[in-house]
């Protein structure tokens, strides 16, 4: 049975939920995602609050460590009521918490993920490529 656990950061908005958790097990070997959820979390890490970042730091260890997570996914999203920025931010954002997210988990694949106005979700950046 596969029991791979992989981590996603992402809003808290519920239209980007299931479309996330769909296209992750769908294009990755990942049954479950752990989900650390906060509004406009890729403004969040880009702005690199200590407090904030030691917060998901505790939840990653849950996810990275007691579940053997070996993949981050960070996502952005159209319309976020709480980073209303647009689309070209959202992804200046999304690359830059990916190199920070990558920085204190040199070991983990991350991806950035783009969540686009039809609710459906890209690749924006990966790890490997920035
Ligand atoms: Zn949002």
């Amino acid at each position: 049975m596969n029991k791979n656990f992989g981590t996603l950061l992402n809003c808290m908005d519920g239209r980007t939920q299931l479309p996330a958790i769909n296209w992750i097990r769908n294009n990755f070997n990942v049954e479950y995602v752990d989900i650390i959820s906060e509004p406009g979390i890729d403004k969040l890490i880009y702005l690199k609050n200590k407090d904030f970042l030691k917060s998901i730091e505790n939840k990653l260890f849950i996810s990275l460590k007691k579940h053997n997570s070996d993949i981050i996914f960070i996502a952005g999203h159209y319309d976020c009521a709480a980073n209303d920025a647009n689309k070209s931010e959202h992804i200046k954002h999304i690359k830059a918490s990916v190199k920070i997210l990558k920085k204190l988990h040199d070991d983990v694949k991350i991806i950035g993920l783009w969540i686009d106005e039809n609710f459906e979700v890209e690749v924006c950046c990966e790890d490997s490529t920035l």
